[in-house]
């Protein structure tokens, strides 16, 4: 008996092993497709920022979906998401630069992959993109500009006021893109921003938890009070990832 659960066990560790090898050499593609090892070196990941990469991949899922006609509603909420995306990942990319958790890193490489999936929808559709040229912290739309200028300067004060100024970011993703999803019924776009949302109740999660850990709370200034308790009593949504 006990030299058939060894046996056991020791297939068991086999199996891993043989699961983990190619995984950590990139050949699994399946798992490290969510990793953004490009850009940020494997001991800055976070279990966080791999369960909140589970995007659509960019010219699989939506270019599979049919090119339906755009209305007026959509076409406008493509150009300000792509925007809005990059408000986002501006004002993670400058604050972290002032604080060394890496919670403002891990988000930002999120948030410059939520804005190319929001350009491959504008690339689809034939529709000029607002940040053909972005430069950090340069925004086309005057809303967004006021925002990130805001945000910047709130949020460079403490870190305190950094991790609100994210949870605030979040807030607003979320409520706008939860208004946009009411008048939007192309599948490619319901899919990347149903995929952005999950993406955005992570980070505000995130966010909330380490203002929480400071002994503050966010008081949410979008979204209502029960959708934000909603979301940050929610568990860390892994979606469909992978999607191919
Ligand atoms: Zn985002
Ligand atoms: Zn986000």
């Amino acid at each position: 008996m006990k030299t058939t659960l060894t046996i056991r066990k020791g297939m068991l560790i086999l199996l891993g092993m043989a699961f983990l090898i190619p995984a950590m050499r990139g050949e699994n593609k399946q798992i490290i497709s969510s990793f953004p090892v490009k850009h940020i070196k494997i001991n800055e990941l976070t279990f966080a920022n791999f369960f909140t990469d589970t995007l659509p991949s960019r010219h699989c899922r939506i270019d599979s979906l049919p090119s339906e006609a755009l209305s007026f509603g959509e076409r406008q909420a493509l150009i300000y998401m792509r925007e809005e995306e990059y408000l986002a990942c501006d004002v993670y990319t400058t604050l972290s630069k002032l604080y060394a958790k890496p919670i403002f890193s891990n988000i930002s490489y999120s948030e410059s992959r939520h804005t190319d999936l929001i350009q491959s929808l504008l690339e689809k559709y034939k529709i000029e993109d607002p940040a053909a040229n972005h430069e950090t912290g340069k925004f086309t739309n005057p809303r967004l500009q006021f925002l990130y200028n805001k945000l910047v300067e709130n949020g460079a004060m403490s870190l305190l006021d950094g991790l609100i100024a994210g949870a605030t970011i979040e807030d607003l993703d979320i409520f706008d893109l939860k208004n946009y999803l009411n008048s939007i019924d192309n599948q490619d776009i319901i899919l990347v921003f149903n995929s952005l949302m999950r993406a955005s109740r992570n980070h505000m999660r995130a966010f909330n938890n380490n203002i929480v850990s400071m002994d503050d709370k966010y008081t949410p200034q979008y979204l209502t009070q029960d959708e934000f308790n909603t979301i940050i009593e929610g568990q860390q949504e892994r979606g469909s990832a992978n999607i191919k």
